[in-house]
């Protein structure tokens, strides 16, 4: 993704605070509600185990940078085929390609169905691809070299590639897609043509027929002092929705989602909110915290993330889709 809006010193320093005061706390879980007799959904609702999708970070990292048309891209499209076979039939490869700066890419969009006969669905996204340059990292000589994205990637993946078991598990009420983009981290910086390439592909071949209820977007849900503010654009494309999502953790317990308004970061929302799919993007820009910086860099690496992190978000997504009635 790309960010376009500049910081203002207290959006450096407070949101450090806070980062400072939860990793005080990193070792207390954010706990479920012990009694809710008044909540009979929340029986139903099937446990998101952030230790397996952190599994399912860690396997996509093992396959090395996921840069479209490197040998790790083709490895893991394979990989996460299989993985998203064994919780469902309905799993659509959506190949096409597209003029990168010296190459043509062949990308390819994972669209895996739950429930595909029911009318009222909701859709879940994140990119699957990998930064081919690590243009952020301190080393120069090693910003050519493509990253290992395991929050920039495989983070939100792991989170979707967790629920989709879950789903198997038990049937929601309503139809579910999960979606993984490719070619969403190819560009050079600003040049927004050559970013969401799969998020644009995907929306401008979307069956006129096809309009789920909301989208939502996992990016860099991963990074082990995670904190989760409202992007701006996703408060403007769908407020009910950020609302839903942030009142829903917040019920739960979990605080790293922060009552407060963040960035505006481009995204894939952007183009699926544009072609009428409101969606919101669930993105933790600051990785590891302001002062810092992971994004883009060869130290994005799965040290730097974390199974809670990933729990955490996972847990919200779970709740809000077990709760969705048709
Ligand atoms: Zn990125």
């Amino acid at each position: 993704m790309t960010i376009k809006r500049t910081y203002s010193i207290l959006r450096i320093f407070l949101p450090l605070v806070l980062t400072l005061i939860l990793a005080g706390c990193s070792g207390e879980k954010p706990k479920e509600p012990q009694s809710s007799p008044a909540k009979p959904d929340m029986r139903s609702i099937p446990v998101f185990s952030g230790a397996r999708a952190f599994e399912h970070l860690v396997k996509q990292v093992s396959f090395g940078p996921r840069n479209p048309n490197s040998k790790g891209h083709s490895a893991c499209l394979n990989y996460l085929e299989q993985t998203l076979r064994a919780s469902t039939s309905d799993v659509q490869l959506q190949p096409f390609s597209v003029a990168g700066y010296n190459e043509t890419l062949a990308l390819t969009n994972i669209i895996a169905k739950f429930n595909p006969e029911a009318t009222s669905r909701v859709l879940l996204c994140a990119h699957w691809d990998t930064r081919p340059r690590a243009d952020q990292d301190t080393n120069i000589s090693r910003r050519n070299e493509p990253i290992l994205g395991a929050n920039d990637g495989a983070s939100g993946v792991a989170v979707l590639l967790e629920i989709a078991s879950l789903l198997k598990q038990l049937s929601p009420q309503i139809g579910v897609d999960i979606v993984l983009f490719d070619g969403e981290d190819y560009g050079t910086e600003g040049d927004l043509s050559k970013y969401f390439l799969g998020a644009k592909f995907f929306a401008a071949n979307k069956p006129p027929a096809y309009n789920p209820r909301f989208g939502i977007l996992l990016d860099m849900v991963g990074d082990k002092f995670l904190e989760l503010p409202k992007e701006r654009h996703s408060t403007a494309f769908a407020p009910d929705i950020v609302n839903l999502v942030w009142s829903k953790a917040k019920e739960l317990g979990y605080s790293q989602f922060v009552d407060e308004l963040g960035e505006e970061i481009n995204d894939d929302h952007v183009p699926l909110s544009e072609a009428g799919i409101k969606t919101i993007d669930i993105i933790d820009f600051n990785y590891p915290d302001p002062t810092h910086r992971f994004w883009h860099t060869h130290q994005d690496v799965p040290e730097n993330c974390s199974a809670e992190s990933l729990e955490a978000v996972g847990a919200v997504l779970t709740h809000i889709i077990y709760n969705q009635l048709p």
